[in-house]
C-alpha cells in the first residue's frame, strides 16, 4: 500500500515536471534595423508589420514544435517574409540605380558548418531556398548573379520573371532617392532557431541598399558577415549598413568571442554591435540565439522589428520598443 503511494506520487511529480519542462527550441526573427520609429511608419503599417511577424513566429514555432529543423523552421520563415511586400526582400525587395531588384541571401547549418548563399540574383523567387539549394546541391557556397540563376533554374529554384518584384512603394522610393542621390534603405529579414535536436542554424535574406549600383553586395550572403551559424557557439544574421558588417566580420566575430572569450550571447553580440560597430560608424542589427537557447537581439539603430520564442517559454513582437 505504502509502495504504491510512493510510486503514485511519483509519478504525480514527475507529471509536473514534464508539464513545466520549457520547451527546448528557440527561434528570433527580425525584420530589418534601421529608423523604425512612430515618426516614421504608420500606425497601419505597424499594424501590417506587427500582424505578419507573429504569423511568421507562430509558424516558426509550429515547425519547431513539433519536430522540424531549425534549418526548416528558418527557411519557411524567411519565405513567408520574402513573399510579403512589407519587407525589404524577395517581392519587396529595393530597386538598384538601375530600376532592376539584385537579391542576396544565405543560410547556413550550425550542425555541419555547411553554408550556401546567392548574390545579385534577379529572377528567382525565394532567395532563402535558392541558397539552400546551393548548399545542398552544389559544391559551392556563393553563387552569384546569371551563372547562379542557370544552377537553380536547373535545380528547382522557382524562377519569376523580373517584373514579379515591381511595387509601387519601392518605385517610387527609387525615385525619390535618384533626386537626392541617395543611398540607402535598410529592411533586410533573417531568422536564426535551435531545434529539439540542439542543432543551430541562420538564415540571412536581402534587396540590398536601394538605389545600390555596379553590382553592389552587401553582408547578407557573405558566411561570417551577415550570417553565421556553428552549434559550438551560436546561430546570428545580421541587418544594417552592409559594408561595416562585412569589414567588421560581425557575425562570426559575435561567435568567435563566445567560442575563446567565454563570454556570453547578449555580451557577445553587445560588445559587438554597441562598442565595436558603433565606435566604427556601422548602423545595424543582429539576433542571436545560443545552444542553450540563450537569446540576443542588439540594433544600434533607433529601431528593429523583431519577434521570438525562447527555451523558456517567452515569446514577444516587437515593433517599435
Ligand atoms: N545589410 C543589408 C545590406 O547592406 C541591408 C539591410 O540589412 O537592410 O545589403
Amino acid at each position: 500500500m505504502r509502495t504504491s503511494l510512493i510510486a503514485l506520487l511519483s509519478l504525480f511529480i514527475l507529471q509536473i515536471s514534464l508539464a513545466q519542462e520549457p520547451p527546448a527550441y528557440a527561434i528570433v526573427i527580425h525584420g530589418g534595423a534601421g529608423n523604425i520609429s512612430p515618426k516614421v511608419i504608420s500606425p497601419a503599417r505597424a499594424d501590417a508589420l506587427s500582424e505578419k511577424l507573429s504569423e511568421v513566429l507562430e509558424k516558426g514555432i509550429s515547425i519547431l514544435d513539433s519536430g522540424g529543423t531549425s534549418l526548416d523552421a528558418v527557411e519557411t520563415v524567411i519565405r513567408i517574409m520574402e513573399d510579403s511586400p512589407l519587407f525589404n526582400a524577395g517581392k519587396g525587395a529595393v530597386y538598384t540605380h538601375e530600376g532592376k531588384n539584385e537579391l542576396d541571401a544565405s543560410i547556413m547549418d550550425g550542425k555541419t558548418l555547411n553554408a550556401g548563399a546567392v548574390a545579385g540574383i534577379g529572377d528567382i523567387k525565394n532567395p532563402i531556398s535558392a541558397a539552400r539549394i546551393v548548399m545542398e546541391k552544389s559544391p559551392h557556397v556563393l553563387l552569384s548573379g546569371k551563372g547562379a540563376s542557370r544552377f537553380l533554374a536547373g535545380h528547382g529554384g522557382e524562377v519569376v520573371d523580373s517584373s514579379y518584384f515591381y511595387t509601387e512603394r519601392r518605385w517610387k522610393q527609387l525615385q525619390q532617392q535618384l533626386k537626392k542621390d541617395q543611398v540607402e534603405k535598410y529592411g533586410t529579414v533573417g531568422c536564426v532557431a535551435l531545434d529539439s535536436y540542439g542543432n543551430l542554424a541562420a538564415g540571412t535574406s536581402t534587396g540590398g541598399m536601394s538605389n545600390k549600383r555596379y553590382g553592389r553586395i552587401g553582408d547578407s550572403p557573405i558566411i561570417g558577415a551577415g550570417n553565421y551559424a556553428n552549434n559550438n557557439s551560436c546561430a546570428v544574421s545580421a541587418t544594417g549598413h552592409g559594408e561595416y558588417f562585412i569589414r567588421y566580420t560581425v557575425a562570426y566575430d559575435i561567435s568567435a568571442m563566445m567560442q575563446y572569450s567565454d563570454l556570453s550571447i547578449q555580451e557577445a553580440a553587445s560588445a559587438v554591435i554597441q562598442e565595436k560597430l558603433k565606435e566604427a560608424g556601422g548602423r545595424g542589427g543582429v539576433i542571436c540565439v545560443d545552444k542553450q537557447g540563450n537569446i540576443a537581439m542588439e540594433f544600434n539603430t533607433a529601431g528593429m522589428l523583431r519577434a521570438y520564442a525562447t527555451a523558456n517559454g517567452e515569446k514577444a513582437v516587437k515593433v517599435f520598443e
